[in-house]
């Protein structure tokens, strides 16, 4: 078996992609793509399929955390339900869970594709049976959810309040009187769809179309509910209540399956999708699983030595300063970062000290420090300096954290 391609690779975009970055990168594979577009070929579909997956995981923060840190090779409690085989099993998605998946990508597309929702006119994998089912997906919802530090070192639940459609009560979604005012439709015989035959360069072919007169549904109402006007679907307030993980980072979509709007006539709700927006902290500085604090000593405490008091995400930490600290060091306080989602590894508070040089000073204070002007501990030697330059090396390296 061919390895398996780099998600990213797939999708030709890069490790730092956006959410959007990635929708539009997989929009513009599966049209190019596409089976209406590639009629048998073979090549055409496995790329299809390939990007298919790419986008599954890509497009969910969660997965995509635990790709990034995994890659192809999940552990024995990836998901997917493939034993512990991967994101995938070497099969890969089935073209129906493509299309039911996202069919709704192309919503915005202003109907390119006759029955792309429902894979009309597609031969399926292999020869196996397909089970036609005409899948009828509500539109997705987004909204942006802020979290500040605290809520990203422990994870949080947030509770909010939520303008959706929801089924309608009377018609229980069916948009007919009653719930039962509809009748099967008789030209598609319930199933959504008709065959067709077309004349092409081979000869006579037969495909599967969208029957116009249910369009899809495989209903007809013959008395529309009075209270949703036959929609099956009404706005409707509530509350939402969903987990935000530890570890996640601005930008971040955390996908709610299901937890979307309604669509009409019944069927599957789109999803929920939540942004994640984090608020920046006044004090620390983040970089990635790691915190960063600007501490600012005064010369005596940096010269003698002492103790400083650093703020972390939960409350504050003492640090002991040595003795002759000088300016650049960075101290580390391990595990004091954010945690690694979905993973037990967690990032350090680094501590960049700076030191004080006094701006406005007194008689008295000047005078104290005059005393300290030649002082033979005081002013540096150049081989004093060489040693100190040589181990605050990082300040000259663009490279180090928390250095501009
Ligand atoms: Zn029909
Ligand atoms: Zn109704």
């Amino acid at each position: 078996m061919a390895e398996k391609r780099d998600y990213y690779d797939v999708l030709g975009v890069s490790k730092s992609a956006s959410a959007d970055e990635i929708k539009k990168a997989y929009r513009k594979m599966a049209i190019k793509y596409h089976p209406d577009k590639n009629p048998g070929d073979k090549e055409a579909e496995e790329k299809f399929k390939e990007a298919a997956e790419a986008y599954d995981v890509l497009s969910d923060a969660d997965k995509r955390a635990k790709y990034d840190q995994f890659g192809h090779n999940m552990g024995p409690q990836g998901f997917g339900g493939a034993g512990g085989g991967g994101f995938y099993s070497s099969g890969g998605m089935s073209m129906e869970d493509i299309f039911a998946h996202f069919g709704d990508i192309f919503g915005d597309m202003g109907g390119g594709f006759s029955g792309f929702s429902g894979g009309s006119g597609f031969g399926g994998g292999g020869g196996r049976t397909r089970t036609r089912q005409h899948v009828n997906k509500g539109t997705d919802l987004r909204i942006t959810v802020k979290v500040n530090l605290k809520d990203i070192m422990n994870g949080v639940d947030k509770k909010l309040k939520l303008p959706r459609q929801v089924a309608c009560e009377h018609c229980k979604g069916t948009g007919a009187k009653d719930g039962t005012a509809f009748h099967t439709c008789q030209r598609c015989g319930g199933t959504g769809y008709i065959n067709r035959v077309q004349q092409t360069m081979f000869g006579a072919m037969q495909s599967e179309a969208v029957c116009p007169e249910c369009n899809g549904e495989g209903k007809v109402i013959t008395e529309p509910c009075t209270y949703c006007h036959g929609t099956g679907v009404e706005k409707k307030e509530e509350i939402v209540s969903f987990h935000i993980p530890a570890g996640v980072e601005d930008g971040m979509t955390l996908t709610l399956r299901g937890q979307g709007n309604a669509p009409r006539h019944g069927g599957v709700n789109g999803d929920l999708l939540i942004v994640i927006q984090e608020e920046k902290n006044p004090d620390l500085i983040r970089d990635g699983n790691d915190l960063i604090y600007n501490l600012m000593l005064d010369f005596p405490t940096a010269a003698l030595g002492g103790t400083a008091e650093v703020p972390t995400v939960d409350g504050k930490a003492r640090l002991k300063i040595a003795a002759g600290t000088q300016p650049g060091k960075v101290l580390r306080l391990r595990g004091k970062g954010l945690p690694q989602m979905n993973s037990s590894v967690k990032g350090d508070l680094l501590v960049n000290v700076m030191v004080y040089v006094p701006e406005a000073l007194t008689d008295a204070e000047k005078s104290a420090i005059e005393s300290l002007k030649d002082a033979p501990n005081v002013v540096p030697t150049e081989s004093t300096s060489k040693r100190i330059f040589s181990r605050l090396r990082h300040i000259f390296n663009k490279e180090n954290r928390g250095v501009e």
